[in-house]
């Protein structure tokens, strides 16, 4: 089974409080299927792959990690694969789109094809008509929700802590979906607590991660430190990635791994953390988005992250 290495951070702070803090370096697992995206889709591919289906099917925005993840695992495991893409304007000038998004550039030349929808046709990307019409389009296909959750993604994500893992008391992680809290949720020890940080405004993410676990007291969701919402970011978060990085030399991204380490780094500060805790954050990778992050940041005249 494949297992990512504990990364433990030296920081003034952490001394001074009495803490350790270690990061799971899951952004390291694969260069390109990185992250909590690798332990999505590995049963979910050979899920495909029993049921004789040669084509993935999957939803995302622009920059989606998911978009850039699968298209990659597809193209090594010799699957066709589409993406249903926000965003109807982004077709009108395919090419344009191609040279100014690193992100779909990527996985157009993993071999992936793209529709592009409008975003009311996109919040009903689940429903039984909108899928019937797909398969008119493109034939039979394996479909793998956005973001990547389903059972079979959070079976994988119930394999990112191992027995070692055991001793730290809080685990954090970063939540959009809720499928790779609700892995770490069900093998957590009972030693552990989990604290996720969604990266978005996500009042509904509290009943959506009931539903998918079993376990109700050992979690529980920091809502504080969504930034204003998905993709939402401002020059304090950008220079706090950029510090840490500089201090760590471990980088973030900017959609979940970086807001959720301000998050661990504030409630450090302002005592959150017994004395003598152990604290394990997952790096659920993301780095991919560090780039196409950048361009929109530079029209904006705002400071880049730095690669
Ligand atoms: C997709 C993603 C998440 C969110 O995972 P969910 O299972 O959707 O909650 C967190 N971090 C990174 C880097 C991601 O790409």
């Amino acid at each position: 089974m494949m297992r990512s290495r504990n990364q433990q951070v030296n920081l003034n702070i952490l001394e001074e409080k009495g803490l350790i803090l270690s990061i799971k370096r899951e952004d390291e697992i694969h260069p390109f299927i990185s992250g909590n995206k690798y332990r999505k889709l590995k049963y979910n591919l050979e899920k495909a792959k029993e049921q004789g289906l040669n084509t993935l099917l999957t939803f995302g925005g622009a920059y989606s990690n998911h978009i850039s993840a699968l298209s990659y695992a597809g193209k090594m495991q010799d699957f066709n694969t589409i993406g249903i893409i926000r965003g109807e304007e982004l077709g009108q000038d395919v090419n344009h789109t191609l040279q100014t998004n690193p992100t779909l550039k990527f996985a157009y030349d993993n071999g992936m094809r793209f529709k592009f929808v409008s975003r009311e046709a996109y919040r009903e990307k689940s429903a039984p008509d909108f899928i019937a019409k797909l398969r008119l389009e493109f034939g039979d296909f394996y479909t793998i929700p956005e973001g990547g959750t389903n059972e079979l993604a959070i079976k994988g994500c119930e394999e990112i802590l191992t027995t070692e893992d055991g001793e730290f008391d809080y685990i954090c992680v970063s939540v959009g979906t809720g499928g790779t809290i609700s892995g770490i949720i069900n093998a957590a020890s009972d030693r552990h607590t989990i604290l996720g940080f969604p990266s978005l405004k996500g009042a509904f993410l509290q009943e959506i991660i009931n539903q998918k676990t079993t376990k109700l007291d050992n979690w529980k969701l920091i809502h504080e430190y969504h930034f204003g919402g998905y993709a939402k970011i401002n020059e304090i978060l950008i220079s706090f990635i950029n510090d840490f990085n500089q201090q760590t030399t471990i980088p973030l991204d900017p959609i979940y791994t970086g807001k959720m380490m301000f998050g661990i780094m504030d409630l450090v500060k302002n005592n959150f953390f017994k004395r003598n805790s152990s604290i394990l954050a997952i790096h659920t990778g993301g780095l991919q988005g560090i780039e196409g992050m950048n361009q929109r940041l530079s029209k904006k005249k705002l400071p880049l992250i730095d690669a």
